[in-house]
């Protein structure tokens, strides 16, 4: 039987970066259904979305626009309240506790250190095969990707080499790579799977699911 996401909208953080990839991605799910998309640029946009996708880019740049319209601290209440939320890469920065750039401040929604394009110039972009949990093997691609360099409070779903590179803490998802790159929906499937069962309330926010 088809899942029906008729009443799931998800919207997209569009300042920069991967933004119209992850919305081809999403409504590639939601729309046969009647699930809709939604691009997020001021603080009311957010109003009524069953989730908010913060995609991969430029970190520093997304961090100070999301500033600079007063989205920053509505996204940190309302993912403190449970609503269903995945950074990728630079999304997952902006969602971490702490980062080794002063530029980014984190919004602790996500209990994870970053260190900012860890992986060094020569192997800046890579594709590798990893092994997600409740999803199974996976393309990740990774783009100047950040490391994460402490987990603390969070579910690892999957690693690369030892480190961890696709967390969750209860409504809050993020990873190092870029599932919108690849073609395959299922971690879009995965998140809009979280988004429909609504909004998490607080006290259950560390129950992964
Ligand atoms: N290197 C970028 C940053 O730190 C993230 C890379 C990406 O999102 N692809 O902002």
């Amino acid at each position: 039987m088809r899942i029906q996401y008729s009443m799931v909208k998800i919207g997209v953080l569009g300042f920069q970066g991967d933004v119209q990839e992850h919305i081809t991605s999403l409504r590639s799910v939601l729309q046969p259904s009647g699930g809709t998309v939604t691009v997020i640029r001021k603080a009311e946009d957010l109003d009524g979305i069953s989730g908010l996708v913060i995609p991969g880019g430029e970190s520093t740049t997304i961090f100070k626009l999301i500033s600079m319209y007063g989205i920053y601290d509505k996204i940190v209440r309302m993912g403190k309240s449970g609503l269903p939320i995945m950074g990728t890469c630079a999304g997952l920065i902006i969602l971490s506790s702490k980062t080794n750039d002063e530029r980014v401040s984190g919004m602790g929604l996500l209990n994870v250190e970053i260190l900012r394009n860890a992986y060094g110039r020569q192997i800046d972009s890579f594709i590798d095969s990893i092994d997600i949990e409740g999803i199974g093997k996976f393309p990740a691609v990774f783009i100047r990707a950040p490391v994460i360099s402490k987990a603390g409070d969070v579910e690892v779903m999957a690693y690369y080499r030892d480190n961890p590179v696709m967390v969750r803490n209860g409504n809050v998802l993020g990873l190092t790579f870029h599932p919108e790159l690849t073609g395959d929906m299922r971690v879009h499937e995965y998140f809009i799977h979280m988004a429909e069962r609504g909004v998490v309330p607080v006290e259950e926010r560390k129950v992964v699911r």
